[in-house]
């Protein structure tokens, strides 16, 4: 289809979550496919690069999610393990930006935030929308992996919270279920000041996808990490969350982390392929650089 058939479908929007879940719930009930539409920059793309829909076949039914309430919190909720941020899945990468408690609190999200696309993609593309694509070359994805994110989804069976350890479960495939609904995500607040990295590594700063990219957060006290988070998008089926790399950073004084076994580490963790963006090869030794920066950098803290 083009852009221009757009006028064939139906978009509606739910009046409540409750409605929203309970109609996509009958319609998954019924083999019938609903799309629920945020910011549209993933979407929309799609729908230009696929075939057309076979006569007889329904077009799906859009909702459009980029304005209901539930999904817009942006706030500090108060838990049993202290502050966590709630990013509401319709929350847009600008507002990531803008916002004083994500500069102020999870930097790394804004940082993250201000590389995706440009402006225009920025004002409309979504946290969840990007976690619902579920690339791995996601930049968001990354930066929820590095931050250990809890997954909100809700369906007509309630509420449920997914850690994102147990998201992806493979290529664009997770354990949420096809009729529950991304509501927010949630995030242990880091310490303020804590250190975090940042690092895409594209053809252009804006609108390219990331070759590789890496996303870490840390807290260090007296020479050792005690909190080691990472997301490394590109570099294999899923967004990469480089278990080895974390059990070395965790094992030992930082100072006494050598280069090659951080490679290793990084080699025990990593799949990266030849594509049209870059080669398995500059891929992996763009991991293992950053990653080993990023050690540096935690290292020069004390
Ligand atoms: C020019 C351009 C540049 C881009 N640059 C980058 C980049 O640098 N980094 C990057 O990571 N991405 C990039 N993207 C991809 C895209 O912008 C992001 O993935 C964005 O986060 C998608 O969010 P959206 O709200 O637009 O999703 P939509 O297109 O609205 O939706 C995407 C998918 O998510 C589903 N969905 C949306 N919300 C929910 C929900 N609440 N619950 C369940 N499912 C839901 C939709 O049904 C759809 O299947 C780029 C895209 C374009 C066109």
């Amino acid at each position: 289809m083009s852009l221009t058939d757009l006028e064939s479908y139906e978009l509606l929007h739910a009046p409540s979550l409750a409605a929203l879940v309970a109609l996509v719930a009958d319609r998954h009930a019924s083999g019938l496919h609903t799309v629920l539409l945020a910011g549209g920059t993933d979407w929309l793309v799609e729908q230009e690069s696929r075939p057309p829909l076979p006569s007889g076949v329904e077009h799906p039914v859009v909702l459009d999610v980029s304005r209901m309430p539930e999904l817009r919190a942006l706030e500090v909720v108060s838990g049993e393990g202290g502050d966590r941020l709630r990013v509401g899945a319709a929350v847009t990468y600008l507002e990531l930006r803008r916002s004083a408690v994500v500069g102020e609190r999870a930097p790394l999200l804004a940082r993250m935030a201000a590389d995706v696309g440009a402006l225009q993609i920025q004002a409309r593309g979504t946290i969840g929308g990007n976690l619902a694509t579920a690339s791995p070359a996601a930049d968001g994805v990354a930066a929820l992996a590095a931050l250990d994110a809890d997954v909100l989804v809700e369906s007509v069976r309630g509420r449920r919270t997914i850690p994102f350890s147990a998201l992806q479960t493979g290529y664009k495939t997770s354990t949420r279920a096809p009729d529950e609904v991304l509501v927010a995500v949630e995030i242990a607040l880091p310490s303020r000041g804590a250190p975090f990295v940042w690092r895409k590594v594209a053809a252009r700063r804006a609108q390219a996808i990331s070759k590789v990219a890496l996303a870490g957060v840390a807290e260090v006290e007296d020479g050792r990490v005690t909190r080691f988070g990472v997301g490394m998008a590109s570099v294999a089926p899923v967004t990469a969350r480089l278990p080895t790399v974390r059990a070395l950073a965790l094992s030992r004084p930082i100072a006494e982390i050598d280069a090659a076994s951080v490679d290793r580490a990084v080699e025990a963790d990593v799949s990266p392929i030849d594509d049209v963006r870059s080669t398995r090869d500059y891929r992996l030794h763009c991991a293992k650089a950053l990653v080993r920066a990023w050690l540096r950098q935690l290292g020069a803290r004390g």
